[in-house]
Order: C-alpha cells, then structure tokens, then sequence
C-alpha cells in the first residue's frame, strides 16, 4: 500500500484538489494521480475529477447530490467521492492552501486546535478566502481525525521583505498590532522563485519581478529568489485592477463611501471585494477573455486600466529593486494572453526590454529577443505541487523529531 498526500485549495467559488503519491525517495519528483474541482459554489455546483493520464473519473451537477450546496457540503461530497477512489492508497497527510498567516506563520504548520484558533482571528484580514480555507481543514477533521493536516500560507513567502517594505504610515501602536503590508501570491511565487535557475541560470538570484496575473492579480520583486516587495499590502484588494477587487485605492474613497454615500462597511466590502475591477470598470465580465472578445468601449477601457496599473506598480517595483533583469509573467492571463503580455512589455521597453513577438505569440517559454538587455519569461504557476512538497518536508521533520525523541 503506497501513500499519498491530499492538497486542497478552497478559493471564493471554487474548491480545487490534487492527490500525490508520495515518492520512495526525496530525487523522484512527485506524481499527480487524481486531480479535480467543484466550481459555481453557490450558485450551480459542478463536480469534475480527472486521472493522471486525463482520463476523466467523474463529472456531474453537486445540487442533486447535496440540498444545500456550500463549502462545507462541496468539500465532504469530495470527500466521499475520494476516499474510495483511494483504495490500495493511505492517506498520509492533507496540505491546505491558507491564504492568511498573519505576522505568526511564516512556514507552513501542523494544524492544531489552537493553529486553528489563530487562523480564525486572521478572518477579517481575508474575509473573502480565509473562511473556506477552514472549512476545508473542518470537513477533513470531521471526517478523517487522525490525518495530519497542514496549513500553507500565501503570506509566508513575503515575511523576508524589509521591514521598510511591510510598514504602512500608520502611527506605530497600529503596526505592532498588525496592521502592515503582508503581500499575498505567495505559493505561486514560491514556485516561480524554485523554477528560475531552470530558466535564467545564473541571473535567477538578480532582480526579478514576478507577474501573476490571474482573476487575482499581484507583482512581486524577488532578489537571491527572495520576496523583497509586492504590490498586495494588508489584504489581498491592494495593488493591481483584478477581476472583481478594485486594488490600490485612495483611502479618502472609502472614507467619501462610508459618510456621504451612508453605505455601510458590508457594502463597501461587497463592492471593493465583488463589484470593482474589470467587472465594475467595463460593465461586462471579470473574464479577461470576455472582455477582449467584446467590441464595448467601456470593455476596451477596463482593459486599458488594467495594463496602465501592471505597468505603473511594476515601475515601483523596479524602483525597489534598482533595475530590473528579468520579468516572468504567470496565472491564467500571464501565462495565456499573448495581447497582455505584448502591452505589458512594449510599455516597459524604455527599461531595456525587447519583445519576440514570434515567441510571444507562441507562449514562450523566453519572449525577450536574445539581445534584450532585460529578459522576459512565460513560466506556469503550481501552487498545489509548493503545497505537496511542504506537506512532505512537514511529515520527515516530524519523523526526525520522533526519532531523536
Ligand atoms: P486564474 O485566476 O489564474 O485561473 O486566471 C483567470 C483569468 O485568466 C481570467 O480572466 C481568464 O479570462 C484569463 N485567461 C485564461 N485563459 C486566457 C486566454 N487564453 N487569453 C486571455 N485570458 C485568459
């Protein structure tokens, strides 16, 4: 009976899972055996299951199944649908996708009854995220009390900036509470940081800005394949124009929303979180891929907006790191529009950078012409494989620790 790992990423809609099958030795890499999804939580559940070879296991509607469909219920009907699907297989450990870790985690951590204490104070910090997260770690206990489970943070990735990095202008006693610049993306740059030797040789441990841009958006600038600033500050709305979160802000609009429009801070929420971005600034889709099939002007504009903001945050970036060598774009757009990359990069041309359009158009890997003083790279983000891999180096600490016990 051979092991394996569950990893669970439960987003705002949807509730991804992957099962690696643990390697005899740490030199094999790890192989994915199942993998699948339940998306249109809350509003029309789907459930898909895939194996390792593409072959599809499972596809069908969730509301037939369960009456009421939240995370919680998504999360245990993958459950039952998993733990037969194992069979021949143990359970050796589930890792987690967390996005909030506060000042405390800056590793991945065995959950416990009070890691699980401290992960719920952090839920007002990602209001959107942190709750599903739980669920995820809830409906596993409940089901499967004795699998160890571990919690992987996007903020851990960020704790090496400079405390200059992580300080808002706020009066001190605010920032020793924790009011300060966390940063999120962090499982994905994580994996981009471990790719760039693979890509870049010896300019890896250079200046690096890493884009990730998905339905969540971010910018981080890496030295010696270290996080030294990103665009996403206390939450996960700073930053980048996103599918539906607006990013930076003047904080006077929050303030103007509140007191002259009388809304309250559940709509503001509701409105920064879900009604903003490329949705609220075309009127037409949070889909990049929507909006750029869409002959709208205001679809036209969103898009404009969101490629003005990349390229003002990346200058900042840029500025933080004294130069640029390299830029790596990744997530769903990164990684597959042609068009975003194509601006992204003319625009930052006065910084050195020469785009192959041929190359572009083919997703890469390298975009950037062989003389460009400033390389670009197409690199695809795996989260699930950061978070299998801690999942793993967590159970051999843990063994060591029983050993010399
Ligand atoms: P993610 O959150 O990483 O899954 O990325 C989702 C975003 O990627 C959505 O805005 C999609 O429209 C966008 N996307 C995915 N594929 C493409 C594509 N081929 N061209 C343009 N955008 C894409």
């Amino acid at each position: 009976m051979s092991d394996v790992v569950l990893v669970l990423d439960a987003g705002s809609s949807s509730v991804k899972f992957g099962v690696f099958t643990v390697p005899a030795s740490r030199d094999v890499e790890l192989a994915r055996l199942v993998h699948g999804r339940i998306e249109g939580i809350g509003v029309a559940p789907r459930f898909f299951a895939v194996a390792a070879g593409g072959e599809r296991l499972a596809q069908h509607e969730l509301a037939n199944a369960v009456a009421h469909v939240d995370h919680q219920a998504a999360l245990s009907h993958a459950l039952e649908w998993l733990v037969p699907h194992l069979s021949g297989h143990r359970l050796a450990a589930v890792g987690h996708r967390i996005v909030h870790g506060g000042s405390l985690f800056a590793e991945p951590v065995r959950v416990t009854a009070s890691v699980l204490s401290q992960l719920e104070a952090l839920v007002p910090l990602a209001p959107l995220h942190q709750p599903h997260g739980i669920a995820g770690i809830r409906a596993l206990a409940e089901r499967l009390p004795d699998v160890p489970q571990i919690a992987c943070f996007d903020t851990a990735f960020h704790r090496t900036q400079p405390a200059v990095a992580q300080l808002f202008g706020l009066p001190r006693e605010l920032s020793g509470e924790g009011i300060r610049r966390y940063g999120f993306h962090g499982l994905s740059y994580q994996h981009i940081a471990s790719q760039l030797p693979m890509y870049l040789g010896a300019h890896s441990d250079g200046r690096v800005i890493v884009a990730h841009l998905g339905n969540g958006a971010s910018l981080c600038a890496l030295r010696g394949r270290r996080s030294v600033a990103s665009t996403m500050g206390f939450t996960a709305l700073d930053g980048l124009l996103m599918g539906t979160r607006c990013g930076s802000l003047d904080p006077g609009v929050v303030l103007y929303l509140i007191d002259a429009k009388r809304m309250t801070t559940a709509q503001v929420a509701e409105l920064l979180y879900e009604r903003s971005g490329l949705l609220g600034v075309s009127g037409v889709s949070s889909d990049l891929r929507v909006l750029l099939a869409s002959d709208k002007p205001a679809a036209a504009r969103a898009i404009d907006l969101f490629v003005y903001r990349i390229v003002r945050e990346l200058g900042s970036l840029v500025a933080a790191l004294g130069g640029l060598d390299a830029l790596v774009l990744t997530a769903g757009i990164g990684e597959n529009s042609a068009i975003i990359r194509r601006r992204v990069c003319n625009e930052i041309g006065w910084l050195g950078l020469r785009l192959d359009p041929a190359a572009n158009e083919a997703n890469g890997p390298r975009i950037s012409t062989a003389d460009s003083p400033v390389s670009a790279w197409v690199i695809a983000t795996n989260e699930e494989l950061v978070i299998a891999h801690s999942v793993l180096d967590e159970l051999s600490r843990q063994r060591t620790c029983m050993r010399s016990e």
